[in-house]
């Protein structure tokens, strides 16, 4: 069978290697066709230009696509409306026509929760969901290209048991070593599909993760995983884990 074609819907700058770029790279060493839609910030600010270094390092060389919308939590982001308050449909149109055009066969996105409850996060994989199916449906969107089934859909998500203590160390050295009771990190263990490791090209991760260069001066959370030991670096970037949600039947493997 050859290379699956993948496309990862994350929601800003970073997302995509933060918890979907070590399986990105392996996947493109297997000649995977990758690419890469992020929902917030607009094409030339200077978060594009980084998320474009990012990819090139991770081994895609396509650019990434940007929805462009304004992310919740900086305004200067874009001037179109920001994510969570744009019409749905409108994006959810928007988001079927790049699937149809790029046909990919696995898509990545992230949880129902977000990971951790961003709205923004939680927003993209709603509006994922909803692009993976409709892109299939011949009377949905017509202007918006030929129909394409996708064969499945990874939902990422943070194994507690692995990472829970490594992100709440990155929680206390940014000052917040007392989180809401609500606020967790990740998923149990039973809830996970698929467990990827991805240590063998964690150093080309963290080199990419670094790409996003105004961030780790905006962010408190980049800043305290760069000043982590790197064991615990290690605990925290080094599996990537999913839920697996087949839209055909027997779906499609994430990697070989
Ligand atoms: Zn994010």
């Amino acid at each position: 069978m050859p290379p699956p074609r993948v496309l990862c819907v994350q929601a800003h700058p970073d997302d995509e290697t933060i918890w979907t770029g070590g399986t990105m790279a392996l996947l493109a060493a297997t000649g995977a066709v990758v690419d890469v839609v992020t929902t917030t910030w607009a094409p030339g600010k200077p978060r594009h230009a980084e998320l474009v270094d990012a990819l090139r390092t991770l081994g895609l060389p396509r650019a990434p696509i940007m929805l462009g919308y304004a992310d919740g939590g900086v305004a200067e982001s874009s001037t179109r409306p920001p994510l969570t308050a744009a019409p749905f449909d409108e994006q959810v149109t928007e988001l079927t026509a790049h699937i149809r055009a790029l046909r990919p066969d696995l898509v990545l996105t992230t949880d129902a929760f977000g990971i951790y409850g961003h709205p923004d996060h939680i927003h993209t994989h709603r509006l994922c969901l909803a692009a993976a199916e409709a892109a299939a449906e011949p009377h949905l969107y017509p202007e918006a290209g030929e129909p394409w089934q996708v064969s499945s859909v990874y939902l990422v998500t943070v194994s507690s048991s692995r990472s829970g203590r490594a992100w709440e160390e990155v929680m206390a050295a940014r000052g917040q070593a007392d989180p809401d009771p609500a606020f967790s990190f990740g998923s149990p263990d039973d809830r996970i599909d698929v467990v990827v490791d991805v240590r063998e090209v964690l150093d080309v991760k963290w080199r990419a993760l670094q790409a996003h260069r105004t961030e780790f001066e905006r962010s408190r959370t980049l800043r305290a995983i760069r000043a982590l030991d790197e064991p615990v670096r290690e605990a925290l970037l080094g599996w990537e884990c999913y839920l697996r949600r087949d839209l055909t039947a027997g779906g499609r493997a994430l990697l070989p």
